[in-house]
């Protein structure tokens, strides 16, 4: 099966109002027309403005995160209604730092994920080791860990129905300039869709875009995506100006047309 290629930027806590818009424009500017799907994922404050500006491009829009509760005395919480009426069609959940900084648990993240897709919001699921972890050879037991305990109680019908997307993130990668090479990141994302495979279904392993995340620039984007089970890239740091974007936005789709 053929899954489109998707490229997705964590702008996590950067950007002005005012600067999120700019870069927004520079990007619809940029890529009319993209034979890959392009996701923004701003901070919550740009998410109603952007949403405005991308109206008739292809750019879809995500947030970084929300609560795994409907309404109520939350306060700072941000629900999945109020992302939909942002017209999200996107939520990363259980991003590391979310994880490591907030201290989200699987649990937590099974009950966003889950109430991300009874909104019809796609998850984009980050899952990931820490450098400890692949030092011990724990890999791919803590990834099956998240995924197992993130996936908890999903049905395959509901999964397939909704889609979801995952991210490779090794931590060890994130913001270090350290990317895994392409060899370690096929391994894991041949692995998770084994996994999916034979914990739900071969449709819904072969369906789900598996995203890797970490230090992904224009100058490695090429290898990376040339692998047979990565379908593109979430990308924090070089999402951030039009021109790193756009760069790794065109090597994407350079290596797929060629
Ligand atoms: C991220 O935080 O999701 C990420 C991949 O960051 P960076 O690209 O900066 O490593």
């Amino acid at each position: 099966m053929k899954r489109p290629q998707m490229i997705a930027g964590n702008w996590k806590m950067n950007t002005t109002y005012e600067e999120g818009l700019l870069l927004t424009e520079a990007l619809i500017n940029a890529h009319p027309d993209p034979l890959c799907e392009i996701v923004l994922c701003p901070p919550f404050t740009h998410l109603f403005g952007i949403s405005s500006l991308i109206k008739t491009s292809p750019i879809k829009l995500g947030a970084q995160t929300m609560s795994q509760e409907k309404n109520g005395a939350f306060t700072g919480e941000i629900s999945a209604d109020m992302l939909k009426s942002c017209h999200c069609k996107f939520v990363i959940i259980g991003h590391s730092e979310r994880r490591q900084i907030y201290q989200e648990k699987n649990t937590d993240i099974n009950q966003k994920l889950t109430t991300s897709i009874h909104n019809q919001l796609t998850p984009i699921l980050c899952i990931g080791e820490t450098l400890e972890e692949r030092n011990n050879q724990q890999t791919l037991s803590i990834l099956q860990n998240q995924l197992k305990e993130g996936l908890k109680g999903l049905s395959n019908d509901l999964l397939i129905n909704n889609q979801i997307v995952i991210a490779y993130e090794p931590i060890w990668a994130i913001g270090t300039g350290k990317v895994a090479t392409p060899d370690q990141a096929q391994e894991v994302h041949q692995f998770i869709r084994n996994f999916l495979s034979s914990q739900f279904s071969d449709q819904l392993a072969q369906q789900t875009q598996l995203l890797y995340g970490g230090s992904v620039k224009a100058e490695n984007i090429q290898a990376l995506i040339e692998k047979p089970d990565i379908d593109g890239a979430l990308v924090g740091g070089a999402s951030l100006t039009a021109a790193s974007f756009s760069a790794i936005i065109n090597g994407a789709v350079q290596t797929l047309t060629r």
